[in-house]
């Protein structure tokens, strides 16, 4: 991905020449971009021991690795100056109002630089940490501007509603009070430009529009550099022009353009997001969200946790994502719907069952991976998953028992849990389907272990006993498009047998 590389090396030889120390870290973004080991939360813990010797300090994280440090982010304290730099795709605005932290949205490289001083100076004298939202959107002088390439974490639902459950207790008790010299700081921030009534733009709206500000004559354009908090009393402002909605609902304005600025929200979006959409061809989480998805037991919606590593889009919507950790009520679109959160499965797994939650079983499906990183979770998680209703899955690939990371099973003797293993043959998907009904009963721990055969069987849809039900489409295989009737592209399908699965009018046979 060497646009969005060469994007986030320019930021940082930015921050660089701004702050005496720079920390990257970050989740599958930044991770993929320079395979980061810091987690986000002790990258805050970090940065604030520098700032804790009066060093300017400055993060580099992505929107994922922003909601993973939110608890740490609201308990640092500042001395020298803290400024998060966020490259979010998805909105992380509300966040930073729940959590009363100052939120900065540049909108060109002058505005960057602006904002750089803006935090790194009030920063120190607030004493809180900065907040810099950075985005696709953003063109930076000398750089392209960010682009993502590759596929990353998106969410379902409704991203940045209020939320439920697991996350707002997590954060309970961490938000800060913003003190009154900030709103004298985000009143020096307005930009106002021509007369009329007032528009205000936000700086991930500006780069959509700068060239068709002719649309906006006889208004006058208010810009921010301040998102969180907003300036009191905005010069005359009656209209915003917001893609993500969050100003308009928070200032009771009416919206402006909003169907041009959709549009172009969505084009970029869904370029940014196109590689995004779909699971790759064989992907083994297709089958275990089918499997979610198709047989929940009556009356249970369970919560679905991800781990990151395995977080390509989940979202078919793609563009109104969620963190509210909502279990998905309404029956899928798409199989992967059923994802409800992306973020660290065992911590997320106990922050739940502590929560009280109990309307459901909570499921999270893991790698052998990020287990053996987070093992010291291991002995909290086996005092809460016998007497709950949780149950972690284990998704190993050609080896139940050794990952690139080591032996896991030896983590479950170590502390004590038992666990049940199922095989999945690609060779003879139908064997395996007794051993996942079993997973419908199952607490506790369960490792599915996807073996890879060297034998590859081709797939095709028989259309005599297809009756166009889509389910083989909702799985979201890259081989499977829909014609007349399904059709499974042979040089894109690795015959992993999933589809044959899912069909349950045996439409879907080996060739
Ligand atoms: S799942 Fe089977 S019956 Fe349904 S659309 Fe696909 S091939 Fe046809
Ligand atoms: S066997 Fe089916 S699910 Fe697997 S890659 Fe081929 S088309 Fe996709």
């Amino acid at each position: 991905m060497p646009g969005l590389r060469n994007s986030i090396v320019h930021i940082i030889s930015i921050l660089r020449s701004s702050f005496s120390e720079v920390v990257v870290t970050g989740s599958i973004i930044m991770n993929k971009v320079f395979s980061v080991r810091v987690r986000p939360d002790d990258a805050i813990r970090e940065a604030e021991v520098f700032s804790s010797t009066f060093r300017d300090t400055a993060v580099l994280m992505d929107d994922v690795g922003f909601l993973n440090s939110l608890g740490a982010l609201g308990m640092v304290r500042v001395r020298g100056s803290l400024v998060v730099f966020v490259y979010d795709i998805h909105d992380v605005r509300p966040f930073c109002e729940i959590m009363g932290l100052p939120c900065l949205e540049p909108w060109d490289g002058e505005s960057l630089i602006q904002s750089i001083r803006e935090g790194r100076d009030y920063s120190e004298v607030f004493e809180l940490p900065y907040v810099v939202r950075l985005g696709p959107w953003l063109s930076i002088d000398g750089a392209k501007g960010l682009e993502v390439v590759r596929r990353s974490p998106t969410f379902n639902k409704n991203w940045g509603e209020v939320m439920r459950w697991g996350l707002n207790r997590l954060i309970g008790g961490f938000s800060r009070e913003l003190p009154n010299e900030l709103l004298i700081r985000a009143q020096d921030s307005i930009n106002v430009a021509g007369g009329g009534d007032g528009v205000l733009i936000s700086g991930s709206t500006w780069s959509f529009i700068k060239d068709k500000v002719d649309k906006l004559a006889g208004y006058a354009l208010v810009k921010s550099l301040y998102v969180n908090p907003l300036p009191k009393n905005l010069p005359n402002v009656k209209y915003v022009v917001d893609i993500d909605d969050f100003l308009s609902k928070k200032l009771g304005v009416g919206r402006l353009m909003m169907d041009d600025v959709a549009k172009w929200y969505n084009d970029l979006m869904s370029e940014v997001m196109r590689e995004f959409f779909f699971r790759g061809a064989g992907d083994p989480l297709m089958l275990i969200e089918w499997f979610i998805a198709r047989h929940r037991r009556v009356g249970e919606v369970p919560i679905v946790i991800l781990d990151p590593a395995y977080a390509y889009d989940i979202s078919s919507e793609g563009l109104s994502p969620s963190y509210d950790m909502l279990p998905t009520y309404f029956e899928p679109a798409r199989f992967g719907q059923v994802i409800d959160i992306v973020t660290s499965p065992l911590a997320a797994l106990i922050a739940l069952s502590r929560s009280g939650y109990e309307y459901g079983r909570i499921i999270a499906i893991t790698s052998p991976c990020t287990l053996i990183a987070n093992q010291d979770l291991l002995s909290e998680m086996q005092d809460i998953i016998k007497p709950n209703n949780s149950l972690l899955i284990i998704m190993s690939v050609d080896n139940g028992h050794e990952s690139e990371c080591g032996d896991f099973t030896e983590l479950f003797t170590k502390y004590g849990i038992k666990y049940s293993a199922i095989n999945y043959d690609p060779t003879n998907p139908t064997s395996a389907l007794m051993d996942l009904i079993r997973v419908n009963e199952s607490r506790g721990v369960v490792v599915i272990n996807f073996s890879k055969k060297a034998v590859k069987h081709m797939y095709i849809v028989n259309d005599e006993y297809c009756d166009n039900c889509g389910d083989c489409l909702r799985i979201g295989c890259t081989a499977i498009r829909l014609a007349k009737k399904p059709v499974i592209e042979q040089d894109k399908c690795i015959g992993c047998g999933i589809c044959e699965l899912v069909c349950t009018r045996g439409a879907i046979g080996k060739m």
